[in-house]
């Protein structure tokens, strides 16, 4: 699964508060480790059906 936050997101901190261990805000705006996202792969899901401004595209492969 590959997780890409898009230039739309707006900072709400939402990610980082459903997914924890994989998204955090750097300067207002959400980064995505992708070393964490084996084995959090529902946590990125639900924080992307949950990004007010569907900046969060999950690719899976
Ligand atoms: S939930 Fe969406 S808008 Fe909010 S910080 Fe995460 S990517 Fe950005």
């Amino acid at each position: 699964m590959r997780v890409s936050i898009s230039n739309k997101c707006i900072g709400c901190g939402a990610c980082s508060t459903i997914s924890p261990e994989v998204f955090e805000i750097y300067r207002n705006s959400a980064v995505a480790d992708a070393d964490k996202i084996c084995g959090n792969e529902e946590s990125c899901i639900d924080a992307a059906l949950n990004c007010p401004v569907n900046a969060i595209k999950i690719d899976e492969y």
